[in-house]
């Protein structure tokens, strides 16, 4: 811990001055009603109290398009292509520091990507807190990702006419030797545990179980016939994926020139959710069906990644659910899944067809009687 300081608003601007000379600054924009993450010249440029950005900032670690390397086709000239450049990441929110955690762990286990790694290793994350909750999809909360202080290099929470700031690595250290900081005094520590306090009492829980359980109930309703309702519901469209701050899935594909001399390789985005996704050589087709893709897609982020990670793959930013066009949504779908779990011992077939019909409705909350053999208190519900 390098710890506290802080920095008057009135100064954030010669402080984006002066990273400017070393770094690119990048950080959220306003853009056609809705926030962006791009290059800043000035800090009025940026929204630090923007809800959420449409595309995460991700976009800096693992770009949507980049060539690999480029090559002869006679074997006499392989190149890795290795583009980066020293930027800070301003103003990211903590849900997507959290997902920046889980790609260093994806792209160093066993194999380690070069091309991610250099980039990392020129990106300087100056997080902030968040104090009221983005949108009406996100459940960061119940994914622990609200309050994560000490996760970036740098994190700043709003104490009105200044910022505090945690000062949280060497990098950190780095950045804030830029800037006119003055000394964290009692009185600014006892603004921001008001600010802490406070934002607990506007950022609900939204699912209805504890997150620790999230990967035993997709394990044990994983042949769920909900699957199947969402399935017949998506328009396989998927941007819930292309907005995924954890989504990791890429393709990789050989160009040669006409003249079949040179070529280079490029990777971009892809997603699970596409009808070939998981078409292989001989043309079968191993996640057909729409249900199978969509319950892949909620297995990776609650079970698969945290089995072989032990982080969760969904932070909870709530930009899946806000980008369907359907409205299938994590928090309605997880607390389906739970609530059929709960009661699929003690209620008949037709109770649990009107959960599936809610889900596929798109509705707010899902309200089912659970009869005997079950309690809700707090809004939590316990099977006995
Ligand atoms: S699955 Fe949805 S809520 Fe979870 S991290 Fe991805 S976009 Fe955000
Ligand atoms: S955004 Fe909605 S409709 Fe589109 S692929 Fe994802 S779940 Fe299906």
């Amino acid at each position: 811990m390098y710890g506290m300081k802080t920095i008057p608003k009135t100064a954030l601007n010669e402080w984006v001055q002066r990273l400017r000379r070393r770094f690119r600054v990048v950080g959220p924009k306003p853009k056609h009603g809705k926030f962006v993450f791009g290059e800043v010249e000035t800090a009025a440029q940026m929204a630090l109290d923007y809800p959420t950005t449409c595309v995460p900032p991700k976009k800096y670690l693992f770009p949507q398009q980049e060539t690999l390397l480029n090559y002869h086709l006679d074997g006499s000239h392989i190149q890795a292509v290795i583009e980066t450049e020293p930027t800070v990441i301003f103003g990211i929110h903590t849900c997507d520091v959290q997902a920046t955690r889980l790609f260093d762990q994806i792209f160093s286990q066993g194999f380690t990507d070069q091309h991610y790694r250099a980039r990392r290793e020129d990106i300087y994350l100056i997080s902030i807190e968040c104090l009221s909750p983005c949108s009406e999809h996100a459940y960061c909360h119940d994914m622990g990702t609200s309050h994560l202080p000490e996760a970036a290099d740098l994190h700043l929470t709003d104490l009105g006419d200044a910022y505090g700031v945690h000062v949280n690595t060497a990098k950190g250290e780095s950045l804030i030797a830029d800037a006119f900081v003055e000394e964290y005094s009692p009185a600014w520590q006892q603004i921001y545990e008001t600010a802490i306090v406070d934002k607990q009492e506007v950022f609900r829980k939204r699912l209805n179980f504890a997150v620790e359980e999230l990967n035993d109930l997709l394990r044990e309703q994983y042949n769920s016939e909900l699957w199947q309702e969402i399935g017949d519901k998506c328009l396989v469209c998927g941007m819930c994926t292309q907005v995924c701050p954890t989504c990791v899935c890429f393709n990789v594909v050989d160009e040669a020139n006409l003249m079949q001399t040179e070529g280079q390789r490029t990777r971009h985005w892809d997603s699970c959710q596409a009808t070939t996704f998981a078409l292989v050589a001989g043309g079968h087709n191993f996640r057909e069906a729409r249900m199978s893709r969509q319950r892949h897609r909620f297995m990776r982020k609650g079970k698969y990644m945290h089995d072989a990670y032990g982080l969760l793959g969904c932070v909870g930013c709530g930009r899946c659910g806000e980008t369907c066009l359907v409205n299938i949504t994590p928090i309605e779908v997880l607390n389906a899944l739970y609530q059929e779990q709960a009661v699929e011992q003690f209620v008949p077939e037709s109770e649990l067809e009107l959960i599936h019909e809610n889900v596929i409705a798109g509705s707010a909350g899902v309200a089912v009687d659970l009869h005997a053999g079950a309690s809700q208190d707090n809004g939590r519900t316990h099977s006995h």
